[in-house]
């Protein structure tokens, strides 16, 4: 039997970051830079006011308390965006907003509540240090200081910090376009009426749902049924697709095992670059993956639901992770306290579907499937929050004991 992280190397060989586009600012969010983001000049670019207030000489107001106040007289009016530069001499002011450059001659900044507020002349109540209030420039960052690195994922503070450097567009990498289907002859569309052995298809959905929540565009197939020349014919159009319509990678569920209709099997078994494994983890042991032969990477997961969304997280996320151009998992694995009990098979590692909750000290977990770690349980999966991990020479978890928590996405 094949390790997990054996079995995930596999899966990450198979692919490589996608090509590098240039997109608009506006449209970065979700994407992953391809290049290092560094400062051009220094920010701030200029000593700014980080008050509203007037600039003045500290000397001039060492004096200044409410009852003494010192009088000036103000000679600007520096709004945020003025490029007026005037010289503020001894005995004067230059009235100010916040992060408007700092005149020369002043050298420090009283906010306007300690003064009364004047526009010819302001009568200043307190004293001020030389230098208070004032941001530096270079202070937030230097000429060619780093921004951001490569194989950054791009969120709200990552693109602001892009504009904030004078950058219009950015290099990114391609968002990863998947193909996910489901195989099984029992498998009917949600809200079709049902007979005797046939159930709704949910994987679709459920890693259609997953390959979304790892930042990829979806083509979802649906389910086809257990019949190798239909599943060859639709696997060959999308891996012979031309350019702009074709997958990065496809995603399967079903059909892995040693049933007799286990069709992916069948199908993609005969194939050079396919492989079929059993990997010693539980649930999700019979996984498939290589290329079609077109080059298309292929993911092929056993049916389950519980098996499907296991192996989405451990195998998928991170091939997911890697077309996208991420430097680093985007969730690293924690660890948590479990407050019952269950027993693990021996030798294969356990991904058990948990809910959390906060103990005492810390995370605590309970699975989140109250009849075991069936792997077709699909109720208690809606609740789970994370999977807890139990390596593979433990064979029973005890309330209170330690385990590894892998943060699943929702
Ligand atoms: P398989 O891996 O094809 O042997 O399927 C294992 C189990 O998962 C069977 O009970 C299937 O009915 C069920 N199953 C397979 N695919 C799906 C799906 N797309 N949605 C819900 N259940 C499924
Ligand atoms: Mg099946």
């Amino acid at each position: 039997m094949r390790t997990v992280p054996e079995h995930q190397r596999a899966a990450l060989a198979l692919v490589r970051p996608l090509p590098v586009i240039r997109v608009a600012l506006e449209d970065a969010d979700g994407y992953v830079l391809a290049e290092d983001v560094r400062a051009p000049t220094a920010l701030p670019r200029w000593d700014n006011s980080a008050m509203d207030g007037y600039a003045v000489r500290a000397d001039d107001v060492v004096d200044a308390s409410p009852e003494q106040p010192v009088t000036l007289r103000v000679l600007a009016d520096l709004a945020a965006g003025s490029d007026a530069e005037p010289q503020v001499t001894v005995g004067a002011a230059a009235r100010i907003m916040t992060g408007a450059p700092v005149p020369p001659g002043a050298d420090a900044i009283v906010p306007v509540e300690a003064t009364d507020a004047g526009t010819v002349e302001v009568r200043i109540r307190s004293s001020a240090r030389a230098g208070v209030h004032i941001r530096r420039v270079g202070e937030d960052l230097a000429a060619g200081d780093g921004v951001l690195d490569a194989g950054t994922l791009l969120g709200a503070a990552q693109v602001s910090a892009a504009a904030s450097v004078g950058r219009a567009t950015l290099a990114v990498h391609r968002r990863p376009r998947v193909a996910v289907l489901s195989t099984g002859s029992e498998l009917v569309g949600p809200g079709e009426p049902l007979r005797r052995g046939q159930i709704p298809d949910s994987n679709s959905f459920l890693l259609a749902a997953l390959v979304r929540a790892a930042g990829c565009d979806v083509v979802r197939l649906g389910a086809v049924p257990d019949d190798a020349a239909t599943l060859r014919s639709l696997l060959s159009t999308w891996d012979g697709a031309p350019d702009g319509d074709r997958v990065d990678a496809v995603v399967s569920s079903g059909g892995v095992s040693m049933g007799a209709y286990d069709v992916v099997k069948e199908v993609l078994a005969e194939q050079a670059g396919m492989e079929f494994v059993a990997v010693a983890m539980q649930p999700g042991k019979p996984q498939g993956l290589g290329r079609l032969p077109g080059g298309t990477p292929v993911l092929a997961l056993p049916g389950n639901p519980v098996s499907a969304f296991v192996s989405f997280h451990v195998f998928v996320r991170p091939v997911l992770q890697r077309l996208r151009g991420l430097a680093a998992a985007v969730a690293e694995p924690g660890s948590a306290v479990v407050d019952d009990a269950w027993r693990t098979p021996p030798g294969r590692e356990q991904y058990m579907p948990v809910t959390i909750h906060a103990g005492p000290d810390g995370d605590r977990v309970r699975r989140a499937v109250g009849g075991g770690s069936g792997s077709h349980l699909v109720g208690g999966l809606a609740r789970a929050q994370a999977l807890a991990v139990v390596p593979a020479d433990v064979e029973e978890v005890r309330p209170g004991d330690r385990v590894r928590v892998m943060r699943v996405d929702r």
